[in-house]
């Protein structure tokens, strides 16, 4: 239906070209093409989470995930090194349930906290409809080598093409015991950058060893949009 609506010389937005520097970068995404408007918007994401200014609140649950054993495809699309994973795998956040679609990286992190960016942070993406994503984040400090980046990094593609995994990965091995988190509305952090996503920033971060991170970043590459203003937003916490 929405055809009709468009332009007949409207750019089909999924060939245009975006990145992280210059022209085609995070200043730049709202006017590249029509769809990625939102990227302008007032609730956009990520953006700095002041701890001393989170509100404890009542309304905010646990997060439960029913994740399994899945094989994984390892992709890079360009933009991220992406696990896209096989359907079945679901949370529940805060009394809805969404659907797992896949987990990336960005590095060094899009959400800093206290104005602290850390090396490495994971997005678990959800979606329960085309207008209700749900998103956990999860910062990197460095620590002990993380057994999945000691089980598939060195066959992490570095340019963009795809690694499909013969073992199945144990999803729920890959957060940390402690899913106490910081909740607010905001934006898929590329674009189109709708603005459609409950954010859980973990408060408990994972670990990886220093090399993992370096050579990790390195394939990554500064893939991350720069901190958004709140414009009003309230950043809720729960304790787990
Ligand atoms: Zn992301």
């Amino acid at each position: 239906m929405n055809e009709y609506k468009k332009h007949p010389n409207e750019k089909n937005c999924n060939s245009v070209h975006w990145g992280y520097k210059g022209a085609t970068g995070p200043d730049n995404w709202k006017t590249l093409c029509p769809d990625f408007a939102d990227c302008g918007g007032k609730a956009q994401s990520p953006v700095n989470i002041s701890t001393k200014e989170t509100l404890n609140s009542e309304n905010l649950q646990a997060i439960h995930l029913n994740y399994g054993k899945t094989k994984v495809n390892i992709v890079n699309n360009g933009h991220s090194v992406q696990f896209n994973v096989d359907a079945g795998n679901t949370a529940n956040l805060n009394g809805k349930t969404y659907t797992l679609l896949q987990f990336h990286y960005h590095s060094p992190s899009e959400h800093t906290i206290d104005g602290k960016y850390f090396p490495l942070e994971v997005h678990f993406v959800h979606r329960r409809s085309d207008k209700d994503f749900a998103v956990i984040g999860v910062m990197f400090v460095e620590g002990k080598e993380n057994p999945l980046f000691k089980a598939y990094l060195d066959k992490f593609p570095e340019t963009p093409g795809e690694f499909q995994t013969d073992n199945n990965i144990d999803l729920s091995d890959l957060l940390p015991e402690n899913k106490s988190y910081y909740f607010y509305k905001g934006s898929l952090t590329t674009p189109p950058c709708s603005e459609i996503v409950n954010w859980h920033v973990l408060t408990t971060p994972l670990e990886a060893s220093k090399e993992q991170m370096e050579k990790f970043s390195k394939i990554l590459n500064y893939n991350n949009r720069p901190v958004m203003p709140l414009n009003g937003r309230k950043i809720k916490k729960f304790d787990q």
